[in-house]
Protein backbone atom coordinates (compact mmCIF):
# COMPACT_ATOMS: atom_id res chain seq x y z
CA UNK A 1 0.00 0.00 0.00
CA UNK A 2 1.14 3.86 -0.79
CA UNK A 3 1.06 5.83 1.63
CA UNK A 4 1.84 9.99 2.09
CA UNK A 5 2.36 12.34 4.57
CA UNK A 6 1.77 15.61 3.68
CA UNK A 7 1.66 18.88 5.69
CA UNK A 8 4.63 18.25 7.07
CA UNK A 9 8.07 20.55 8.14
CA UNK A 10 10.90 17.89 7.01
CA UNK A 11 14.46 17.95 8.10
CA UNK A 12 15.99 14.82 5.45
CA UNK A 13 19.09 15.73 6.85
CA UNK A 14 20.25 15.76 3.16
CA UNK A 15 23.32 17.10 2.20
CA UNK A 16 25.36 19.05 5.48
CA UNK A 17 22.80 20.38 7.22
CA UNK A 18 19.08 19.59 8.52
CA UNK A 19 17.82 19.36 4.85
CA UNK A 20 14.66 21.04 5.75
CA UNK A 21 11.32 21.35 3.49
CA UNK A 22 8.66 23.93 4.62
CA UNK A 23 5.11 22.30 3.50
CA UNK A 24 6.61 19.28 2.65
CA UNK A 25 5.57 15.66 2.05
CA UNK A 26 6.74 12.05 2.24
CA UNK A 27 5.55 9.33 0.02
CA UNK A 28 6.31 5.65 0.48
CA UNK A 29 5.41 2.22 -1.25
CA UNK A 30 6.34 -1.09 0.55
CA UNK A 31 7.90 0.46 2.90
CA UNK A 32 10.46 2.43 0.91
CA UNK A 33 10.11 6.15 0.06
CA UNK A 34 9.36 7.33 -2.78
CA UNK A 35 8.67 11.09 -2.89
CA UNK A 36 10.55 13.70 -0.42
CA UNK A 37 10.11 17.24 -1.30
CA UNK A 38 7.25 20.46 -1.09
CA UNK A 39 3.73 19.12 -1.04
CA UNK A 40 2.23 20.58 -3.87
CA UNK A 41 4.74 18.06 -6.17
CA UNK A 42 3.66 15.21 -4.58
CA UNK A 43 1.84 12.45 -5.85
CA UNK A 44 -1.40 11.07 -5.03
CA UNK A 45 -1.77 7.69 -2.69
CA UNK A 46 -3.99 5.46 -1.15
CA UNK A 47 -4.02 6.67 2.43
CA UNK A 48 -3.16 10.02 3.44
CA UNK A 49 -2.10 10.82 6.63
CA UNK A 50 -2.15 14.77 7.41
CA UNK A 51 0.62 16.17 9.80
CA UNK A 52 -0.84 18.64 10.75
CA UNK A 53 2.27 21.21 10.65
CA UNK A 54 4.40 19.08 12.34
CA UNK A 55 8.20 18.11 11.78
CA UNK A 56 9.33 14.72 10.23
CA UNK A 57 12.87 13.64 10.68
CA UNK A 58 14.13 9.85 9.79
CA UNK A 59 13.97 7.76 12.93
CA UNK A 60 17.19 7.88 15.11
CA UNK A 61 19.48 5.62 15.20
CA UNK A 62 21.14 4.43 18.50
CA UNK A 63 24.61 3.49 16.51
CA UNK A 64 26.42 2.47 20.31
CA UNK A 65 24.88 0.22 23.18
CA UNK A 66 25.28 -2.73 25.12
CA UNK A 67 21.67 -3.21 25.60
CA UNK A 68 21.73 -6.66 26.43
CA UNK A 69 23.16 -7.69 29.94
CA UNK A 70 21.18 -9.11 32.83
CA UNK A 71 21.36 -7.77 36.41
CA UNK A 72 22.53 -3.71 37.13
CA UNK A 73 25.19 -1.77 38.84
CA UNK A 74 23.17 0.08 40.85
CA UNK A 75 24.48 -0.65 44.25
CA UNK A 76 27.93 -0.22 42.78
CA UNK A 77 26.68 3.22 42.24
CA UNK A 78 25.66 3.63 45.61
CA UNK A 79 28.94 2.48 46.82
CA UNK A 80 30.73 5.09 44.84
CA UNK A 81 28.73 7.69 45.98
CA UNK A 82 29.47 6.30 49.39
CA UNK A 83 33.19 6.95 48.70
CA UNK A 84 34.24 3.79 47.89
CA UNK A 85 37.23 3.39 45.56
CA UNK A 86 37.33 1.09 42.16
CA UNK A 87 39.43 -1.97 43.65
CA UNK A 88 37.30 -1.84 46.29
CA UNK A 89 34.37 -2.20 44.19
CA UNK A 90 36.17 -4.71 42.32
CA UNK A 91 37.17 -6.52 45.68
CA UNK A 92 33.55 -6.79 46.57
CA UNK A 93 32.63 -8.42 43.27
CA UNK A 94 31.50 -5.11 41.12
CA UNK A 95 32.36 -3.98 37.89
CA UNK A 96 32.12 -5.42 34.45
CA UNK A 97 32.80 -8.93 36.20
CA UNK A 98 29.27 -8.80 38.16
CA UNK A 99 27.53 -7.92 34.90
CA UNK A 100 29.53 -10.55 33.62
CA UNK A 101 28.55 -13.60 36.02
CA UNK A 102 24.92 -11.78 36.11
CA UNK A 103 24.76 -12.46 31.79
CA UNK A 104 26.35 -15.83 31.97
CA UNK A 105 23.75 -16.92 34.25
CA UNK A 106 20.91 -15.82 32.95
CA UNK A 107 18.91 -17.57 29.88
CA UNK A 108 18.34 -16.33 26.61
CA UNK A 109 14.69 -15.75 27.36
CA UNK A 110 15.91 -13.96 30.60
CA UNK A 111 18.10 -11.73 28.49
CA UNK A 112 15.77 -10.72 26.12
CA UNK A 113 12.92 -10.21 28.90
CA UNK A 114 15.52 -7.66 31.18
CA UNK A 115 16.59 -5.88 27.96
CA UNK A 116 12.89 -5.29 26.46
CA UNK A 117 12.54 -2.42 28.60
CA UNK A 118 15.37 -0.82 27.92
CA UNK A 119 14.79 -1.49 24.23
CA UNK A 120 11.05 0.14 24.75
CA UNK A 121 12.59 3.10 26.33
CA UNK A 122 14.33 3.98 22.79
CA UNK A 123 11.70 3.16 21.17
CA UNK A 124 9.76 5.56 22.75
CA UNK A 125 11.79 8.62 21.66
CA UNK A 126 11.30 7.56 17.65
CA UNK A 127 14.39 4.91 17.53
CA UNK A 128 13.93 2.81 14.53
CA UNK A 129 17.36 1.20 14.24
CA UNK A 130 19.69 -0.17 17.22
CA UNK A 131 23.26 -1.52 17.30
CA UNK A 132 23.98 -3.80 20.27
CA UNK A 133 27.06 -5.57 21.25
CA UNK A 134 27.92 -8.53 23.05
CA UNK A 135 30.80 -8.66 25.08
CA UNK A 136 29.77 -9.28 28.76
CA UNK A 137 29.42 -13.38 27.90
CA UNK A 138 33.03 -13.77 27.03
CA UNK A 139 32.43 -17.11 26.58
CA UNK A 140 31.36 -18.83 23.12
CA UNK A 141 27.89 -20.20 24.69
CA UNK A 142 27.18 -16.98 26.70
CA UNK A 143 28.35 -14.14 23.62
CA UNK A 144 26.13 -16.70 21.46
CA UNK A 145 23.10 -15.92 23.62
CA UNK A 146 23.42 -12.58 23.92
CA UNK A 147 23.88 -12.28 20.18
CA UNK A 148 20.80 -14.32 19.66
CA UNK A 149 18.98 -11.92 22.52
CA UNK A 150 20.07 -9.41 20.13
CA UNK A 151 18.53 -10.58 17.29
CA UNK A 152 14.94 -11.73 18.98
CA UNK A 153 14.75 -7.87 20.32
CA UNK A 154 14.44 -7.13 16.66
CA UNK A 155 11.54 -10.00 16.26
CA UNK A 156 9.58 -8.74 19.30
CA UNK A 157 10.00 -5.43 18.60
CA UNK A 158 9.24 -2.99 15.40
CA UNK A 159 12.43 -1.89 15.03
CA UNK A 160 16.10 -3.26 13.07
CA UNK A 161 18.69 -4.50 15.45
CA UNK A 162 22.31 -4.86 14.40
CA UNK A 163 24.65 -6.68 16.05
CA UNK A 164 28.64 -6.22 17.47
CA UNK A 165 30.57 -8.74 18.44
CA UNK A 166 32.55 -7.40 21.25
CA UNK A 167 34.60 -10.62 22.69
CA UNK A 168 37.59 -8.13 23.41
CA UNK A 169 35.87 -6.10 25.98
CA UNK A 170 37.44 -8.30 29.07
CA UNK A 171 39.80 -10.45 30.30
CA UNK A 172 37.33 -13.39 31.57
CA UNK A 173 38.54 -14.92 34.86
CA UNK A 174 39.46 -18.43 33.02
CA UNK A 175 41.84 -16.95 31.52
CA UNK A 176 45.00 -15.41 32.78
CA UNK A 177 46.47 -14.56 29.31
CA UNK A 178 45.41 -11.96 27.15
CA UNK A 179 47.17 -12.94 24.13
CA UNK A 180 45.63 -16.42 24.73
CA UNK A 181 41.98 -15.39 25.48
CA UNK A 182 42.53 -13.08 21.99
CA UNK A 183 43.91 -16.06 20.40
CA UNK A 184 40.39 -17.94 21.13
CA UNK A 185 38.67 -15.18 20.19
CA UNK A 186 40.18 -15.15 16.45
CA UNK A 187 40.36 -18.98 16.41
CA UNK A 188 37.22 -20.07 17.92
CA UNK A 189 34.26 -17.45 18.68
CA UNK A 190 34.59 -14.92 15.96
CA UNK A 191 34.35 -17.37 12.98
CA UNK A 192 31.65 -19.93 15.00
CA UNK A 193 29.59 -17.11 15.13
CA UNK A 194 29.84 -15.17 12.37
CA UNK A 195 28.99 -18.85 10.71
CA UNK A 196 26.01 -18.62 13.00
CA UNK A 197 24.97 -15.52 11.37
CA UNK A 198 24.94 -13.98 14.46
CA UNK A 199 27.39 -10.69 13.46
CA UNK A 200 27.36 -7.63 11.72
CA UNK A 201 30.39 -6.04 12.66
CA UNK A 202 33.57 -6.85 15.34
CA UNK A 203 34.24 -4.37 17.67
CA UNK A 204 37.29 -4.34 21.05
CA UNK A 205 37.97 -2.43 23.96
CA UNK A 206 41.78 -0.67 22.85
CA UNK A 207 42.85 0.56 26.59
CA UNK A 208 45.27 -0.26 29.38
CA UNK A 209 42.49 -2.24 31.40
CA UNK A 210 41.10 -3.46 28.40
CA UNK A 211 43.33 -4.96 25.11
CA UNK A 212 46.32 -3.28 23.49
CA UNK A 213 46.66 -2.00 19.98
CA UNK A 214 48.70 -5.36 18.67
CA UNK A 215 45.77 -7.13 20.56
CA UNK A 216 43.21 -5.47 18.41
CA UNK A 217 45.14 -5.78 15.41
CA UNK A 218 44.82 -10.04 15.63
CA UNK A 219 40.86 -9.86 16.17
CA UNK A 220 40.62 -7.01 13.41
CA UNK A 221 43.32 -9.43 11.12
CA UNK A 222 39.88 -12.27 11.77
CA UNK A 223 37.43 -9.96 11.06
CA UNK A 224 38.91 -9.01 7.82
CA UNK A 225 39.28 -12.48 6.63
CA UNK A 226 35.70 -13.15 7.63
CA UNK A 227 35.09 -10.13 5.34
CA UNK A 228 33.40 -8.07 8.47
CA UNK A 229 34.06 -4.51 9.07
CA UNK A 230 35.35 -3.32 12.36
CA UNK A 231 34.68 -0.74 14.98
CA UNK A 232 36.66 0.33 18.01
CA UNK A 233 36.54 1.74 21.47
CA UNK A 234 39.35 3.92 21.24
CA UNK A 235 41.10 7.28 23.39
CA UNK A 236 38.59 6.58 26.15
CA UNK A 237 40.60 6.80 29.25
CA UNK A 238 44.24 7.29 27.45
CA UNK A 239 46.05 7.74 23.83
CA UNK A 240 46.95 4.32 22.91
CA UNK A 241 47.32 5.28 19.07
CA UNK A 242 43.44 3.04 18.91
CA UNK A 243 41.95 5.31 15.94
CA UNK A 244 44.96 5.29 13.36
CA UNK A 245 44.62 1.89 14.44
CA UNK A 246 41.04 1.40 13.50
CA UNK A 247 41.11 3.97 10.45
CA UNK A 248 44.50 1.26 9.23
CA UNK A 249 41.51 -1.13 9.16
CA UNK A 250 38.65 1.28 7.41
CA UNK A 251 36.81 1.00 10.58
CA UNK A 252 33.53 2.24 10.52
CA UNK A 253 33.77 4.02 13.45
CA UNK A 254 35.98 4.90 16.19
CA UNK A 255 34.11 5.92 19.61
CA UNK A 256 34.51 7.45 22.58
CA UNK A 257 37.98 9.75 21.78
CA UNK A 258 38.20 11.86 24.96
CA UNK A 259 41.85 11.30 24.50
CA UNK A 260 42.31 11.47 20.86
CA UNK A 261 45.02 13.08 18.93
CA UNK A 262 45.70 15.38 16.14
CA UNK A 263 47.55 12.25 14.26
CA UNK A 264 44.36 10.21 15.11
CA UNK A 265 42.13 12.79 13.82
CA UNK A 266 43.85 13.22 10.50
CA UNK A 267 44.08 9.23 10.19
CA UNK A 268 40.02 9.30 10.74
CA UNK A 269 39.53 11.85 8.28
CA UNK A 270 41.97 9.89 5.63
CA UNK A 271 39.58 7.05 5.82
CA UNK A 272 36.33 8.20 6.72
CA UNK A 273 36.04 6.95 9.92
CA UNK A 274 33.02 8.24 12.05
CA UNK A 275 33.64 9.21 15.18
CA UNK A 276 31.23 8.35 17.53
CA UNK A 277 30.76 10.16 20.52
CA UNK A 278 29.40 9.43 23.86
CA UNK A 279 28.61 12.09 25.96
CA UNK A 280 26.54 9.95 28.54
CA UNK A 281 30.04 7.96 29.42
CA UNK A 282 31.33 11.01 29.53
CA UNK A 283 28.85 12.56 32.60
CA UNK A 284 28.36 9.71 34.29
CA UNK A 285 31.96 8.79 34.70
CA UNK A 286 32.49 12.60 35.22
CA UNK A 287 35.15 12.51 32.97
CA UNK A 288 36.83 15.67 32.45
CA UNK A 289 38.60 15.71 29.30
CA UNK A 290 36.42 16.71 26.39
CA UNK A 291 36.78 14.84 22.58
CA UNK A 292 38.19 17.67 20.46
CA UNK A 293 35.07 18.60 18.69
CA UNK A 294 36.53 21.44 16.84
CA UNK A 295 39.73 19.74 15.34
CA UNK A 296 37.50 16.96 14.36
CA UNK A 297 34.72 19.37 12.44
CA UNK A 298 38.04 20.88 10.85
CA UNK A 299 39.24 17.82 9.92
CA UNK A 300 35.87 17.36 8.14
CA UNK A 301 35.58 14.05 10.04
CA UNK A 302 31.59 13.04 10.81
CA UNK A 303 30.70 12.70 14.16
CA UNK A 304 27.64 10.38 15.36
CA UNK A 305 26.13 10.14 19.12
CA UNK A 306 24.91 7.34 20.84
CA UNK A 307 23.33 5.86 24.49
CA UNK A 308 26.05 3.64 24.72
CA UNK A 309 23.86 1.87 26.74
CA UNK A 310 25.48 -0.02 29.23
CA UNK A 311 25.23 -1.12 32.99
CA UNK A 312 28.53 0.38 34.04
CA UNK A 313 28.98 3.70 32.78
CA UNK A 314 26.52 4.99 30.84
CA UNK A 315 22.68 3.95 31.94
CA UNK A 316 21.19 5.87 29.58
CA UNK A 317 18.20 5.00 27.39
CA UNK A 318 17.45 8.42 25.89
CA UNK A 319 18.50 9.90 22.83
CA UNK A 320 17.06 12.75 23.44
CA UNK A 321 19.05 13.86 26.26
CA UNK A 322 22.08 12.19 25.00
CA UNK A 323 21.88 15.22 22.69
CA UNK A 324 21.12 17.75 24.94
CA UNK A 325 24.37 16.18 26.44
CA UNK A 326 26.29 16.71 23.39
CA UNK A 327 25.25 20.18 23.06
CA UNK A 328 25.85 21.20 26.53
CA UNK A 329 29.31 19.31 27.73
CA UNK A 330 30.63 19.20 24.25
CA UNK A 331 29.55 22.07 22.60
CA UNK A 332 27.97 20.50 19.59
CA UNK A 333 25.30 22.48 17.47
CA UNK A 334 21.92 21.36 16.90
CA UNK A 335 22.47 20.33 13.41
CA UNK A 336 25.27 18.16 14.71
CA UNK A 337 23.45 16.93 17.42
CA UNK A 338 20.24 15.64 15.06
CA UNK A 339 22.54 14.50 12.50
CA UNK A 340 24.58 12.75 14.93
CA UNK A 341 21.35 10.25 15.80
CA UNK A 342 20.32 9.91 12.13
CA UNK A 343 22.60 10.53 9.25
CA UNK A 344 26.22 10.49 10.68
CA UNK A 345 24.76 7.36 12.75
CA UNK A 346 23.74 5.61 9.99
CA UNK A 347 27.31 5.93 8.45
CA UNK A 348 28.75 4.41 11.72
CA UNK A 349 26.82 1.32 10.98
CA UNK A 350 27.95 1.32 7.04
CA UNK A 351 23.97 1.76 5.86
CA UNK A 352 23.78 3.52 3.16
CA UNK A 353 19.53 2.72 3.24
CA UNK A 354 18.44 4.44 6.46
CA UNK A 355 19.10 8.08 8.06
CA UNK A 356 18.25 10.60 5.58
CA UNK A 357 14.75 10.73 3.70
CA UNK A 358 15.61 10.24 0.03
CA UNK A 359 14.07 8.38 -2.70
CA UNK A 360 14.94 4.78 -2.30
CA UNK A 361 15.51 4.30 1.45
CA UNK A 362 13.82 2.74 3.81
CA UNK A 363 10.77 4.99 5.15
CA UNK A 364 11.15 5.12 8.37
CA UNK A 365 10.50 8.09 10.22
CA UNK A 366 10.04 10.11 13.16
CA UNK A 367 6.94 12.95 13.67
CA UNK A 368 7.69 15.50 16.48
CA UNK A 369 5.73 18.15 18.06
CA UNK A 370 7.53 20.52 18.38
CA UNK A 371 8.15 24.45 17.19
CA UNK A 372 11.80 23.84 15.51
CA UNK A 373 14.04 21.37 15.53
CA UNK A 374 16.07 23.11 18.24
CA UNK A 375 13.44 21.96 20.89
CA UNK A 376 14.76 18.32 20.46
CA UNK A 377 17.83 19.35 21.57
CA UNK A 378 17.39 22.44 23.95
CA UNK A 379 14.68 20.36 26.57
CA UNK A 380 15.64 17.75 29.35
CA UNK A 381 13.30 15.11 30.24
CA UNK A 382 10.94 16.14 27.84
CA UNK A 383 9.70 13.72 24.70
CA UNK A 384 8.05 15.52 21.73
CA UNK A 385 7.20 12.13 19.69
CA UNK A 386 4.20 11.81 18.15
CA UNK A 387 4.43 9.07 15.94
CA UNK A 388 7.22 6.84 14.98
CA UNK A 389 6.83 5.16 11.77
CA UNK A 390 9.07 1.55 10.60
CA UNK A 391 9.52 0.62 7.43
CA UNK A 392 6.61 2.25 5.96
CA UNK A 393 3.83 1.06 9.01
ZN1 LIG B 1 30.65 1.05 24.59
Amino acid sequence: MNRLWHNARLMTLEGRDLGIVEDGAVACEGGIVTYVGPRAGAPNAAETIDCEGRWVSPGLIDCHTHLVYAGNRAREFELRLEGASYEEIARAGGGIVSTMKATRAASEDDLVAASLSRLDALIAEGVTTVEIKSGYGLSLEAERRQLRAARRLGEERNVAVTTTFLGAHALPPEFSDRDAYVAHICDVMLPTLAAEGLVDAVDAFCEGIGFSPDQVARVFEAARTLGLPVKLHAEQLSDLGGASLAARYSALSADHLEHLSEIGIAAMAASGTVAVLLPGAFYFTREEKRPPVAALRAHGVPMALATDCNPGTSPLTSPLLAMNMAATLFRLTVDECIAGFTREAARALGRGDIGTLVPGKTCDLAIWDIGEPAELVYRMGFNPLHARIWRGQ
